[in-house]
């Protein structure tokens, strides 16, 4: 066997992300007007907008997305809560909120069987830019590690990642790693400028867009092991 470890990205590879998100956001915001009245949260060009500053001043929001979201709702709820401890309280509690929701994902179809197919044959890790919590889930019995941004300080297509994800071993080098993501930078780049052999998760029949050859690429997690069987053949 060429490879030894594969690595996976989470947030829409292993579940959709985007409809968890939106309502995670929409039962936190309806929780804190009943707990403390009306917020005005603006579009989402005014929470880039909000975001950006936040990032001038504390640059490692960058990759603390928790820091980031407590930083936001500290703004939001400024005037409707002066008192700093009960507004620090506040913001927690409409955090924990958030991250618990933020959990309530659905697997795609063939994740499970698969990651345990391969676990038998594998390391298997976990690199995420979000904060999804693999080990909150069942299928993350199967996993050595778990790496995300505020781990490594940094965000795919970064090197910290994938680096830290290769250090978890003694002797392990770029070549022996498989990395798979659905995001052709963070994901595909990313692991393809180290030397890492990237596969494309790609259910949504997106175009490859990218200056180099697109990597192999499956579109139903229950294809994925006979994929890697077959590139690991090679
Ligand atoms: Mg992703």
């Amino acid at each position: 066997m060429k490879y030894k470890l594969i690595t996976f990205d989470l947030d829409d590879t292993f579940w959709d992300i985007a409809p968890v998100i939106i309502k995670a956001e929409r039962d936190t915001r309806q929780w804190l007007h009943k707990e403390v009245g009306e917020i005005e949260w603006g579009s989402m060009s005014d929470f880039l907008g909000i975001r950006e500053e936040l990032i001038k001043t504390i640059p490692s929001l960058e990759w603390d997305i928790s820091l980031l979201r407590k930083e936001i709702y500290k703004q939001k709820l400024k005037d409707l809560i002066p008192d700093e401890s009960e507004r620090d309280h506040m913001i927690n509690k409409a955090y924990s909120m958030f991250l618990e929701k933020r959990h309530e994902v659905t697997f795609y179809e063939g994740v499970y069987d698969a990651i345990k197919s391969l676990a038998s044959k594998y390391h298997l890790g976990i690199l995420t830019n979000g904060n999804a919590d693999i080990y909150k889930y069942d299928i993350g019995k199967y996993f050595d590690f778990s790496k995300n941004s505020f781990d490594v300080k940094d965000n795919k297509p970064s090197k910290p990642h994938f680096e830290s994800a290769k250090n978890v071993y003694e002797d392990m080098s770029f070549n022996e790693i498989i990395h798979i993501g659905d995001h052709q930078i963070n994901d595909v780049f990313g692991a393809h400028d180290l030397g890492i052999k990237p596969i494309w998760f790609n259910n949504k029949n997106d175009e490859w867009s990218q200056s180099f050859d697109k990597p192999d690429e499956f579109s139903n997690w229950n294809d994925c092991t006979k994929l890697i069987e077959e590139i690991d053949a090679r």
